[in-house]
């Protein structure tokens, strides 16, 4: 027998998802391919240092699953037929056992302004950074984590540049009071005017516009006939698992599923991650003829890079709300680099520890079944 495990996306949930489960199955029994649409492993939560002009060495998605006994393949995903458990590529067919769905999110880019949401965009970004004068505006659209990052990143890297960040709301207003001051403080030493309570339209504004105003969930699975939520994210139950197809696992950006509190879980690496391991434990459980347990999905902190030597850790409880401590300045880019390089080096964790290789016993559950419960 082999059971044939497909995860579509070699970002921070698919390859957290594809190492977990490789280690977890005996390989006669199952086969795991990773199909991504370019060899290396983008560092997402990097791309704003790689528009600023810095280098970020790149991964590849290979060494990264090195020992792992991944498969990779680099294809570019242009369709799913998940009732015939089948994938399209650019490079042909494959066929599924069980699917792992981790395509992530597009930034919401409007026409003529820039995005941080991929590799491609950011190097744009770069390029074009490169071309203006001083004094030339640049205006970061968003006042989410990713607008604090790039707009600090950008201004820090080009203090000859005007740079502006527009917010719809107040600065950091969901930080507590100390680090909400730290990060008015940085955006007033690196010179960053803060245009707060604006609301900016598509073509409005000259000069260069950064558009950090959140992301949305990859287009294909709305063209699918898996169950999606408004949003365009695919539901999943508490395992992760499909609500229509229970040979399909979501994870990362592209899934929905309720966290904390009921809240849809944010499109956040730092949530993805959990997703991924929970995914990888219940397929694993369950083609091993075991019950899968329940991983804790909630919030911990969020890391926000001020340039490259500043920053606000913000702890936070489990359903995302502030706490009152919070890291800031040296302290908080050291612990935020720290954050970076757990997600990367936590791919290659499970082949460092010795695991159980479980056979597949299983065949994979029917729709309806506990599951869904
Ligand atoms: C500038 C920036 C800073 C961020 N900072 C943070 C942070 O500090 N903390 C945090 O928690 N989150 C942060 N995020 C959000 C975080 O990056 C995402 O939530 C995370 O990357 C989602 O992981 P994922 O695996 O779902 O998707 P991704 O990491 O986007 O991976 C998706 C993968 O699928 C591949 N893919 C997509 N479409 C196709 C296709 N059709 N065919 C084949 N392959 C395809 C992509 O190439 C990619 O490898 C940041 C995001 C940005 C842009």
């Amino acid at each position: 027998m082999n059971h044939r495990i497909v995860i579509l996306g070699g970002g921070y949930a698919g390859a957290h998802a594809a190492s977990r489960i490789a280690r977890g199955l005996r390989a006669p029994d199952a086969s795991v391919t990773l199909v991504n649409a370019e060899p290396n492993f983008v560092e997402r939560v990097r791309l704003h240092q790689v528009a600023a002009g810095q280098d970020v060495e790149p991964v590849r998605l290979d060494d990264l699953l090195a020992g792992t006994g991944v498969q990779t393949r680099v294809a570019r995903v242009t369709g799913l037929d998940a009732d015939a458990a089948t994938v399209f590529t650019d490079r042909g067919e494959l066929e599924y056992d069980t699917l792992v769905y981790a395509l992530g999110s597009t930034g919401r880019a409007p026409e003529g302004t820039f995005t941080l949401s991929d590799h491609g965009g950011a190097l744009r970004l770069r390029e074009h950074l490169g071309s203006l004068r001083p004094g030339d505006p640049v205006r970061v659209v968003g006042g989410g984590l990713t607008g604090l990052e790039a707009a600090t990143e950008i201004a820090e890297s080009r203090p000859d540049l005007s740079v502006s960040l527009a917010t719809s709301g107040r600065l950091g207003s969901w930080l507590a009071p100390g680090a909400r001051r730290h990060v008015r403080e940085a955006f007033a030493r690196l010179g960053i005017a803060v245009e707060e309570g604006t609301t900016v339209r598509p073509g409005e504004g000259e000069g260069t516009t950064v558009w950090c105003a959140g992301f949305d969930a990859s287009s294909l699975a709305a063209d699918t006939v898996l169950e999606t939520a408004e949003d365009g994210r695919i539901r999943v139950d508490r395992t992760m698992r499909s609500a229509s197809h229970p040979d399909v696992y979501a994870v990362g950006d592209s899934a929905f599923v309720r966290g904390p509190g009921g809240r849809a879980c944010e499109m956040r690496c730092g949530m993805g991650v959990p997703q991924a391991w929970q995914a990888a434990n219940a397929i694993v459980s369950r083609l091993a003829g075991r019950r899968p347990s329940h991983y804790p999905l909630g919030y911990l902190h969020q890391g926000i890079s001020l340039g490259r030597r500043d920053g606000v850790i913000q702890f936070v409880r489990w359903d995302d709300r502030a706490r009152r401590g919070y890291l800031k300045a040296a302290a908080a880019a050291r612990y935020k680099e720290a954050v970076c390089r757990f997600a990367i080096a936590s791919v290659r964790w499970p082949s460092y520890f010795p695991t159980r290789r479980r056979a597949v016993v299983a065949a994979p559950a029917l729709r309806g079944d506990e599951a869904h419960a």
